[in-house]
C-alpha cells in the first residue's frame, strides 16, 4: 500500500474499458460523467481501482435484464471530500439484505464470495473515507467519499 496524490478521474478512466467489456456481456450501457477538475486525494491508486471495479461489477451483475450504469463524480468543498456515485438501474437491494451487504462472506449469488464490499469498505475507511448505499425502490447508488487535504 502506498499513499500518494491520486487523480480520481484518471483512476476511473483507466478502469472504464474493463467495466465496458463486462457491461456488454450483460446488455448494460455505461455512462461516465467526468466533472472536469477534482482535487487530488491521498490514496493508493491500485486499491481505488479495485473499489470502483468491485462496485461497478456488482451493479452490472445486478442488472440481469440489462440496464444502465452511471458513474458521476463531484467535489464537496465544505466537507473537503470527493464523492463518486455509482448508480445502476437494477432491482435495488431489499431492506432485509441491505444491513448485511458489507459483512464479509455475505452474498446472495450462487457463486459469490461476499468479500467484495467488505474489502472495499476496509480500503476506503483506511483512507479516512466512507461508502454509503442508497437503494430506495428500483436502482442502487453506491457513494464513495474520499477526503482531500
Ligand atoms: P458478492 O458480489 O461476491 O456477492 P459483495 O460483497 O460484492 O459480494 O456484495 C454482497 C451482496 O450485496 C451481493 O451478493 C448482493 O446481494 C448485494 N449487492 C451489492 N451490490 C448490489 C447492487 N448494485 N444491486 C443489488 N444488490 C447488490
Ligand atoms: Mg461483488
Amino acid at each position: 500500500v502506498s499513499y500518494v496524490e491520486v487523480d480520481v478521474p484518471n483512476v476511473l478512466r483507466e478502469i472504464m474499458p474493463i467495466i465496458y467489456n463486462e457491461a456488454i456481456l450483460h446488455g448494460v450501457t455505461v455512462h461516465y460523467e467526468a466533472s472536469g477538475s477534482l482535487p487530488k486525494v491521498i490514496a493508493d491508486a491500485e486499491l481505488l481501482k479495485q473499489v470502483f471495479l468491485n462496485i461497478g461489477k456488482n451493479g452490472i451483475e445486478a442488472m440481469v435484464d440489462g440496464g444502465h450504469l452511471t458513474v458521476t463524480e463531484r467535489v464537496d468543498l465544505e466537507e473537503r471530500r470527493v464523492h463518486i456515485d455509482i448508480h445502476d438501474t437494477g432491482p435495488g437491494i431489499p431492506l432485509f439484505v441491505i444491513d448485511k451487504i458489507f459483512d464479509p462472506f455475505f452474498t446472495t449469488k450462487a457463486e459469490g464470495t461476499g468479500l467484495g464490499l467488505s474489502v472495499c469498505q476496509r480500503i476506503i475507511h483506511d483512507m479516512g473515507g466512507s461508502i454509503r448505499v442508497s437503494a430506495k425502490g428500483f436502482g442502487t447508488t453506491f457513494t464513495v467519499s474520499i477526503p482531500f487535504p
